[in-house]
């Protein structure tokens, strides 16, 4: 079977580029999934796990948002940001998320609350690509 050539893109690099036999990328409107062959799309993607199926194996990235273009030869990811699963700072992301769930509890005056609610969303979505890779890692009992 042929498969779909996967180009996700930041503004300061490429994160992932290759082969792959299919795509679920977080939509705005939900789980989207890519086949090969699929129709040319153009739509917006939010905060989430983007998995990757390839040759019986899942890769899952943490995207930040942003767009996602299916065109007949390949599928395009323009991410605010994205991270493969071992470039993720745990710590960090455990920290963007007090601090987001901090502003969001306290309301300090001056809070843009929706910008509060995008930065929990892109932590939670980075803890959960390392918590999903760590499973995926454990040997079956
Ligand atoms: P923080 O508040 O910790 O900066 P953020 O969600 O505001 O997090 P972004 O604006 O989404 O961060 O990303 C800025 C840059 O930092 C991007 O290059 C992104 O890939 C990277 N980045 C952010 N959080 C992490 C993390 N937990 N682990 C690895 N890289 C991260």
């Amino acid at each position: 079977m042929s498969g779909i050539r996967l180009d996700i893109v930041t503004a300061e690099r490429v994160v992932y580029s290759e082969e792959v036999d299919m795509v679920i990328a977080p939509g705005v409107e939900g789980q989207l999934g890519i086949l090969p062959h699929h129709t040319p799309l153009m739509t917006t993607l939010q905060a989430g796990e983007l998995r990757v199926k390839k040759g019986g194996e899942e890769v899952s990235l943490a995207i930040s948002g942003g767009f996602l273009e299916v065109r007949p030869d390949r599928v395009v990811v323009l991410a605010d940001a994205a991270e493969r699963a071992e470039e993720i700072d745990m710590a960090r992301a455990e920290a963007a998320k007090r601090r987001a769930q901090q502003w969001l509890t306290e309301r300090p005056s001056g809070i843009d609350e929706t910008r509060a609610e995008v930065a929990l969303r892109r932590s939670l979505a980075r803890l959960k690509v390392v918590a999903v890779v760590k499973r995926r890692r454990k040997p079956a009992a």
